[in-house]
């Protein structure tokens, strides 16, 4: 590992490098054999405050490599627990992703920089701290794409060519995705330091998240109540905005969950065609523990693990720390409830009275029963809303085309802002046939011009682009992807 004197890109100042040494291992990333730069965000690194041809040359692919540790960088992998498909597991942590430091962007706000695939460390346990190529490119178009549809989530920097191979289900090409996020910390991070009883570690975490995150919360009378608070509004929030484009996240285990309300985690995630309240695409989930109706519910179940993590915290007794949690976590589903309504009214160019709340839900039901694509649906009536005509086109999505003959006039009755429709109805969404294509291009034949293409596509997924029809289209039968795979 060398260490550079070369003009620092990224101008670290890394909070996190100063919480006790039990919340980390320092570490440096692994070099690899030749890195090779394959994607830079641009506009992501102009709001971290980075010039994107700086972050072109060999110097900074070296870097977000991992060979070369930049001046400031302190890195290190990060501690923490989860309760992964409901089982408990004390210590998972960072395995195959370092933090090599955090820089402050042009907005003020502190950012993390993640190198994932960058090798082993303390908490790899059997595995080898790669990533393939084909998960990176993955998480960058699905990360980029959540991005673009105004949903918070951890975004990519770049993605670099390892020349090296990984072993998965056979040899795949390898690859490091560097990640930014508002912060890393999840709830198994809190789990982490309950689990060992550290409650002098909770409390800084709690101190340190607080600050970071959510700061108006030190003027509470109690803060760590306000604390929880915020977490519960943020992920009920966070979730309601998934449900709303379609998004199945697909391993909610309590280490996916970050307290910053940022979606994290770009695994078997998928964005559902058809819209269908039972659907699973995670080649894990044989039960369907995380389908995509059933995430209010393990949202819920994942703030709970938190709120447990909290109650020493939260009061001087266990008794009245449990009260504390419990009247917190009551918050979450109303809380849900009024978020998802409120954004699907919306979509719809409904008012908030009850009346359209049912009429948004008949739509729903309707559309389960007649197998209708989720996004064009919303997309082809917001078309309808300004252009009555175009109704037929929201039709032919229904296998029984009739099956709308009562709702359409219902809906223009009390249809109140067909203007602001489109811009919360994506054209665009991360298909997982196109997905595909996209990896299977780039893996198979080293042809990133699909990935380029698609990525071009989603970050204007409100937009209509002329020529790029098909990428709005709903698979054709053959085309239709039903497993996604995590590919760690
Ligand atoms: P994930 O399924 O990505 O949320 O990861 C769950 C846990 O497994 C985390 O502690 C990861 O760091 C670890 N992990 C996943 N893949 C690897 C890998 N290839 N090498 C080492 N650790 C890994
Ligand atoms: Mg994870």
């Amino acid at each position: 590992m060398s260490r550079t004197d070369s003009a620092g890109l990224f101008q670290f100042d890394n909070s996190y490098a100063r919480l006790p040494e039990r919340f980390y291992q320092r570490i440096d990333p692994t070099p690899v054999a030749a890195p090779s730069l394959i994607r830079v965000n641009a506009p992501l690194a102009r709001e971290l405050g980075l010039d994107p041809s700086a972050l072109t040359s060999p110097e900074a692919a070296a870097i977000l490599a991992g060979n070369v540790v930049a001046p400031g960088s302190e890195p290190l992998a990060m501690a923490y627990a989860g309760h992964q498909f409901g089982n408990f597991v004390p210590q998972l942590g960072d395995g195959r992703a370092i933090l090599i430091g955090e820089v402050i962007d042009i907005h003020g706000v502190r950012r993390d920089i993640h190198l994932k695939g960058a090798g082993r460390t303390r908490f790899s346990r059997r595995g080898d701290g790669r990533a393939a190529l084909g998960p990176v490119l993955r998480e960058y178009i699905v990360s980029e794409a959540m991005a673009a549809l105004g949903i918070p989530t951890t975004r990519t920097l770049a993605a670099v060519a390892t020349g090296e191979q990984v072993l998965r289900e056979g040899l795949l090409p390898g690859a490091v995705l560097a990640r930014v996020a508002a912060g890393h910390a999840r709830v198994g991070t809190f789990e982490y330091f309950a689990a060992r009883r550290d409650i002098e570690a909770l409390r800084a975490l709690a101190d340190y998240a607080i600050a970071r995150h959510y700061p108006a919360c030190r003027e509470a009378a109690n803060p760590y109540r306000a604390f929880l608070d915020a977490v519960i509004a943020a992920q009920a929030d966070l979730i309601a905005k998934w449900l709303l484009v379609g998004f199945i996240h697909g391993v909610m285990n309590t280490d996916n969950m970050t307290i910053s309300g940022e979606t994290i985690d770009f695994g078997p995630c998928a964005f559902m065609d058809f819209y269908n309240p039972r659907q699973v695409y995670s080649s894990i989930d044989a039960r369907g523990r995380y389908a995509y109706a059933n995430q209010p519910t393990i949202g819920h179940w994942n703030l709970v693990c938190l709120a447990e993590t909290l109650v020493p915290l939260l009061a001087e007794t266990e008794e009245a720390g449990i009260a504390e949690a419990e009247h917190a976590m009551a918050a979450f589903g109303p809380k849900f409830e009024a978020a998802y309504r409120l954004g699907l009214t919306r979509k719809l160019g409904l008012g908030a009275a009850e009346e359209d709340t049912a009429l948004a839900l008949e739509l729903l039901r309707l559309m389960a029963d007649n197998e209708a694509d989720f996004t064009l649906s919303f997309r082809r009536l917001s078309e309808a809303a300004l252009d009555p005509a175009k109704e037929a086109g929201v039709r032919s999505l229904f296998k029984d085309p009739a099956a709308l003959e009562a709702w359409l006039p219902a809906w223009r009755g009390r249809l109140r802002d067909a203007e602001g429709m489109r811009a919360v109805n994506p054209a665009f969404i991360a298909r997982n046939h196109l997905v595909e294509d996209a990896l299977a291009a780039a893996v198979r034949d080293g042809d990133f011009g699909p990935f380029e293409t698609l990525l071009e596509v989603l970050t204007r997924p409100f937009d209509d682009q002329p020529g790029r029809e098909v990428y709005g289209l709903p698979p054709r039968p053959e085309q239709v992807v039903t497993r996604t795979f995590c590919g760690t």
